[in-house]
């Protein structure tokens, strides 16, 4: 099996800070991963140039992680399928919504052992409630384990000292996954329970739209920290309703208190809903204006829980999810979203 040739599916924000620290850690660990790693990047013209050349001369995503020096041993190509074709580790990290047919130009074209491994926070809900890793699953019939924590990722990317979690149920591939993304200062712990994992990295962006739109109406910290225990409490029921995730150490690992905390602090859902109260702006109109082409992943969160909530009548359980949602798509005044709480 050694060494694991690594593809990286994803380019964006956060897809770039952790090309950084793959890039580096393959040359760490060299009997055990292959040197060249493949970055999967959705091509567009930055400036006059194909943000692919610019990236494999000079070395850096200069729209997405601007500043930030990617090893030259990443190589960003522009077709998903040529990207992918070798590699035995899929390391998927795109926004959400992108996922599904990504997975679909994949389908039959990957190597016999491959494996992935998703950093992508959302869910899924065309035909029920899938995880992302269901939905990559089901579609490539391979393992999947998931690495979420409280990462934003221009910290990361400044080598700021964090934590992240790997939920992996296959403990020797959690090992590897583990020499993959580890740091000095991106400091891994593995877990087995990889749906409860998997649920904080998804649910908690709804919590970060919720505490944007208490900063936008200047509420103050009592409020925002009050938004933080019950979003956490509706996560919790979530997984336990849902996923019988019954286990809740894993709430005390990075995925999940750290990434609310850091979500609700400095997140792009966070930021955009505090501008939507203040601009009033539709948040697909803010989400270009202000992130230059990221994503954001909580207010579409907010209407797949929403969906998987009302079909269940359910949403009077889950109050804060509620109000979310019906801030984002049903026009409910902002002033009003804690009324229900
Ligand atoms: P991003 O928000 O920077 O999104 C932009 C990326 O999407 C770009 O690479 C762009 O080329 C690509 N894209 C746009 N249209 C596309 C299309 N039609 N098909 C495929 N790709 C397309 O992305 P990101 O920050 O790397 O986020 C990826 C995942 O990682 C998300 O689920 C996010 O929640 C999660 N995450 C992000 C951070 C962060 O701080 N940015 C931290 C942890 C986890
Ligand atoms: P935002 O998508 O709200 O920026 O959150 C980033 C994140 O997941 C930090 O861990
Ligand atoms: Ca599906």
């Amino acid at each position: 099996k050694m060494p694991y040739k690594i593809c990286i599916i994803g380019s964006g924000n956060w897809g770039s800070a952790i090309a950084k620290i793959i890039g580096n850690n393959v040359q760490a660990h060299s009997g055990v991963f292959d040197q060249h790693v493949t970055m999967y990047v959705y091509e567009e013209v930055v400036n006059g140039r194909k943000l692919t050349e610019i990236i494999n001369t000079e070395h850096e995503n200069v729209k997405y992680l601007p500043g930030i020096k990617l090893p030259s041993n990443v190589v960003a190509v522009p077709d998903v399928v040529e990207a992918a074709k070798d590699a035995n580790i899929l390391v998927f990290v795109v926004p959400h919504q992108f996922v599904i047919n990504i997975c679909k130009s994949l389908h039959g074209k990957i190597a016999h052992d491959a494996k992935a491994i998703s950093l992508i926070k959302g869910i899924d809900t065309t035909n029920g409630i899938q995880l992302i890793s269901d939905v990559i699953r089901d579609e490539l019939n391979i393992e999947v384990g998931v690495l979420m924590g409280a990462n934003i990722a221009g910290e990361v990317a400044a080598e700021n000292f964090c934590e992240t979690t790997v939920g992996c149920a296959n403990v020797r591939m959690g090992g590897i996954y583990k020499q993959l993304f580890n740091t000095s200062y991106f400091r891994v712990n593995v877990v087995t329970d990889t749906i409860a994992v998997e649920l904080c990295g998804a649910l908690k962006n709804i919590v970060g739209v919720a505490a944007g739109l208490a900063d936008g109406l200047k509420l103050g910290d009592n409020s925002k920290a009050a938004i933080i225990r019950i979003g956490l409490c509706e996560m919790m029921k979530f997984a336990r309703l849902f996923y019988n995730c019954n286990d809740f150490m894993v709430y005390f690992e990075s995925c999940g208190v750290a990434d609310l905390i850091t979500t609700c602090a400095g997140g792009r859902n966070r930021k955009v809903a505090e501008a939507y109260v203040q601009t009033r702006k539709p948040f697909q109109q803010l989400e270009a204006e202000l992130l230059n082409g990221q994503k954001l992943q909580g207010t579409l969160t907010a209407k797949e829980v929403y969906h998987v909530l009302s079909e269940k009548k359910l949403t009077q359980e889950f109050p804060l999810f509620t109000a979310v949602y019906q801030v984002c798509f049903e026009n409910l005044d902002p002033q009003l979203f804690l009324t229900s709480l």
